[in-house]
């Protein structure tokens, strides 16, 4: 038997948590994050950060047909949801790129598309959740209203309420315990259910002496809404807005080693994959970072990476640039970059301990996703996972493996399965997190900082 080495990764992460210079660098690492997170609440809001870091970074909008050369650093952004940005290498593009895929699309409640009514001089709006979400989650805590409104006149109207500390938030409500019998009869997943996520908007009615206004408490909040962005009621049908919680990310425990916010799945790796791009100087392969929509209900629509817009760009670069697509996309390595299910010692019958990923243990490698057996997985090759493995342990950053759950008990999916039907190596790899799909999830700053490293290194593959 080979000896343990301190190198092992077992080891490596025992160690880290001694070294304090190490855990400053990921403490320092995790206040950009928070400020990203803040900012950051919607697909689209996190697109816009992206953007805005990139070419405060010196990346360009690319158009196709523009001419490339290595050293370029360039960004196509994608409806305003997904954005994929690249820095061209020194090297042939037929050699592949390296690319980091996140998503930024994260569970919520959306406006329906007539969303407004009012019911005994409340004024409510039902909504249509988003994602996989526990509904009675959602209820008794301050929520924000963000998205954008396209009114009649053509105009585009961003909208962000709940966020500042003068402004008002929303509200879900739920039932005093006091009257809940027949409620906690239902099953768990009714406990709420999907019409009872209704949002309060407002309660005081229209001050006028027009007896003729049938619902004054509805028509007051359409007053409220078209004075603050100009629109009517019929504007609802060609917005879209999120109801998110008004949450701010925070330091968790006396020791402030772990990071409570909304939306880490996954922004906990959008985030680190942006910063690990943004670092990249003159690579000798082309790096990527896509930055995906829509993961949360299946990667569907045109942000959504079944979409071709992934493709289209690839195809573009690699045609400029003397190759094309189907050599560039074989050649290509890619890390899913996504969160795992955190090891939860309340709910420790879920995991098998073997394969559990842990908080405070690094960057977790899925080599597989799916449910069951293994179906709709992406199984990575074991070539490129001892390919990553290596690379990681070289650089002595810390990274753990992880399944998500017991065999059987349930399972999850995430973009590897699409990239990897484009042909490419594809490899899950995040972050842990605990209370996925909850309103405020839980990570902790060593792993959000052990990913970037890992992100980092693999860029230069
Ligand atoms: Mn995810
Ligand atoms: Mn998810």
């Amino acid at each position: 038997m080979k000896k343990e080495t301190p190198t092992s990764a077992e080891a490596r992460h025992i160690a880290l948590l001694k070294d304090a210079a190490w855990i400053d660098r990921a403490f320092a690492f995790a206040d950009g994050y928070k400020q990203f997170l803040d900012a950051s609440k919607t697909e689209r809001e996190a697109t816009n950060y992206a953007r805005q870091a990139l070419e405060k970074h010196g990346f360009r909008a690319f158009r196709f047909g523009d001419a490339l050369k290595a050293g370029d650093k360039i960004y196509f952004e994608n409806r305003h949801k997904s954005l994929v940005a690249a820095v061209i290498g020194t090297a042939p593009v037929s050699e592949g790129i390296r690319l980091l895929a996140a998503h930024i699309d994260s569970p919520r409640l959306d406006l329906k598309p007539n969303p407004l009514y009012e019911d005994n001089e409340l004024a409510l709006l039902k909504t249509h959740y988003y994602g996989g979400i526990k509904k009675y989650q959602w209820t008794t805590i301050p929520l924000a209203l963000h998205g954008v409104l396209m009114l009649a006149d053509g105009r585009k109207v961003e909208v962000s309420v709940g966020e500042d500390e003068a402004d008002p938030v929303f509200y879900i409500d739920d039932l005093l315990p006091h009257l809940a019998q027949d409620q906690m009869k239902r099953s768990p997943a009714d406990l709420i259910k999907g019409e009872e996520l209704n949002v309060v908007v407002g309660s005081l009615p229209l001050a006028s002496d027009d007896d003729s206004v049938k619902q004054p408490v509805k028509a007051k909040v359409l007053q409220l809404l078209q004075e603050k962005t100009g629109m009517v009621e019929r504007d609802f049908l060609s917005s879209e807005l999120e109801i998110v919680p008004a949450f701010k990310a925070k330091d968790v425990g006396l020791d402030r080693a772990l990071i409570g916010a909304y939306g880490q799945d996954d922004r906990v790796c959008a985030y680190p994959a942006l910063q690990a791009l943004l670092a990249q100087q003159q690579p000798r392969h082309t790096v990527a970072v896509v930055l995906t929509d829509k993961e949360e209900i299946g990667s569907v629509g045109n942000s959504g990476l079944q979409s071709a817009y992934f493709r289209y760009f690839v195809a573009e670069i690699a045609e400029t640039l003397g190759s094309n697509e189907r050599t560039v996309l074989l050649a290509s390595k890619c890390l899913s970059a996504d969160v795992n299910a955190a090891f939860d010692p309340t709910f420790a019958s879920v995991s098998e301990k073997m394969n559990a990923s842990y908080i405070h243990r690094g960057v977790v490698l899925t080599k597989y996703t799916g449910a069951r057996g293994k179906s709709g997985a992406s199984d990575a090759n074991a070539e490129f996972v001892a390919e990553v493995q290596h690379a990681l342990d070289q650089a002595d950053i810390p990274w753990q493996t992880g399944e998500l759950g017991r065999v059987d008990l349930g399972g999850g999916g995430t973009v590897a399965g699409y990239l990897a039907n484009l042909g490419m190596e594809v490899l899950d790899a995040g972050v842990p997190v605990l209370s996925m799909h909850a309103p405020y999830e839980l990570t902790s700053k060593l792993d959000v900082y052990a990913s970037y490293l890992a992100f980092d290194r693999f860029l230069k593959l």
